[in-house]
């Protein structure tokens, strides 16, 4: 294992990380807040999010579409990568739209009293209840399918009042390069419409009057080269050209989804950077359009990660260390329950301790969870100092798809949630109770 700083892991953290020196050693800080005292006041498993690196990730995208694209243009947190209502909230503070998967999204959105205008909904094979969800709340639907664009028709000729503008999701046959679990665009995927189905849909979108003004793709998540979002949006176009010289139809909005990557292990770094996302997807648009004589569209991206996956911080509480074979193992009191990415996608972390996280390093350590699974690792063979039982270890790049995949598997209570900002924590979610755990159960016997 090749000699590391400890501290280049934070480039991973929130930007405002710091390591404090006090009487005692250094600390790591978030925000300006001791995360010894959060995790004593909350209790660990805690998961913090820090507003400051939320706002400039959204200012950075924002600039970037500003600086790069000439026509309108917009962003939508994509909800699934983490949803409830302070963050709900906090994408109003920033004029974003959000994207909902179903009506459990769409209730999320109402606590937050999202206006219709900025919420958008996605989902392979919706559910009646996810349709009429919809229906009442969003501004925006994208449909995913024939059969769903039939229960539609009849939706908008029954269903009086305020209907969303619908969009259609394209499979351009092409993924981006990311774990297969992670790709969305190719052909074989569950997702979306080939060409062909797209063009008889606008037809019978246009044919009942339906109000189609989008069209969307989404290749798939967590990549970092955005060359095969190049050939998607050729696909796009040509189909727009072609639509428009058979049927006159031009869509208002091209939402060539979201996936940009982060860096969640040191290996990754530097970041990726937005700004050549969004400059190679603008650049892409703008000449397409212009080849084809095609008025610029409003060009929609839609974030998930790429908006709180750095804002996140997992800390959790070292109980265990011991030795297996030749492996070192910290045993952390959280892990597959708060987090099944690793387990999932073989997702890479990193992690600090809190006291002294410029300890030298001794050795790699295996981090895993207190769950009966084998795969209940969180982090494989990362060099660590010499920690102790009882020490806080601080995972970073834990904003996104942790907590919404959380589950109670052994009995374990989700997280509380913290926000932090010049020095203050928020709490935003509590941490589930025993009795949470037993809410919905109805007896056999009484
Ligand atoms: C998940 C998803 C996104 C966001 O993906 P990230 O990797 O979190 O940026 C965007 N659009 C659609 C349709 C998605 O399913």
């Amino acid at each position: 294992m090749p000699a590391q700083n400890p501290l280049d892991r934070l480039e991973l953290f929130p930007v405002s990380t710091r390591v404090e020196n006090t009487p005692a050693g250094s600390r790591l800080s978030v925000a300006g807040c001791d995360l010894e005292a959060l995790a004593g006041e909350y209790g660990t498993p805690l998961y913090l999010y820090d507003r400051a690196t939320l706002d400039s990730s959204v200012q950075a995208y924002k600039e970037a579409l500003a600086a790069a694209y000439p026509g309108a243009s917009g962003l939508t947190y994509a909800g699934k990568a983490y949803l409830c209502t302070a963050i709900a909230q906090w994408t109003q503070v920033h004029d974003l739209w959000v994207d909902c998967t179903g009506e459990g999204e769409l209730h999320m959105a109402a606590q937050a009293r999202l206006p219709r205008q900025h919420i958008l909904v996605h989902g392979v094979n919706k559910s009646p209840a996810d349709l009429e969800a919809a229906m009442a709340q969003a501004g925006r639907l994208v449909f995913d399918n024939p059969i769903e664009l039939e229960r539609l028709v009849s939706l908008y000729r029954e269903r009086p009042g305020p209907s969303p503008e619908l969009w259609f999701r394209l499979r351009p046959g092409l993924a981006v390069d990311t774990h297969k679990h992670t790709r969305t665009g190719q052909g074989d995927s569950k997702f979306g419409l080939n060409v062909d189905e797209a063009r008889r849909a606008i037809r019978l979108c246009l044919e009942m009057g339906l109000p189609l003004t989008g069209l969307h793709f989404h290749l798939g998540s967590h990549f970092r080269d955005p060359e095969p979002l190049g050939p998607a949006i050729e696909t796009s176009l040509d189909l727009i050209a072609e639509l428009r010289r058979t049927t006159g139809w031009l869509p208002e909005t091209l939402s060539p989804g979201g996936g940009w990557g982060v860096a969640y292990h040191e290996s990754e770094l530097p970041q990726p950077r937005i700004d050549t996302y969004v400059n190679f997807i603008a650049g892409k648009v703008i000449a397409g359009c212009q080849q084809r004589d095609l008025p610029l569209p409003r060009l929609q991206l839609e974030p998930g990660r790429g908006l709180v996956a750095r804002a996140g911080v997992a800390l959790y509480r070292l109980g265990v260390v011991k030795e297996s074979a030749d492996r070192r193992w910290l045993l952390l009191d959280g892990g597959l329950s708060d987090n099944p990415r690793p387990a999932l996608y073989q997702t890479r972390y990193s992690a600090l301790p809190v006291r002294d996280p410029d300890r030298p390093q001794t050795g790699p350590a295996w981090l895993g969870g207190p769950f009966c699974e084998s795969g209940d690792v969180l982090i494989e063979a990362l060099p660590m100092p010499a920690v102790l039982p009882g020490e806080l270890i601080a995972v970073p790049v834990s904003g996104a798809y942790q907590l919404s995949m959380a589950s109670n598997y052994n009995g374990a209570r989700k997280p509380a949630v913290v926000m932090l900002q010049d020095g203050t924590a928020r709490l935003i979610q509590r941490r589930e109770t025993l009795d949470d755990l037993v809410r919905r159960d109805a007896p056999l016997f009484t």
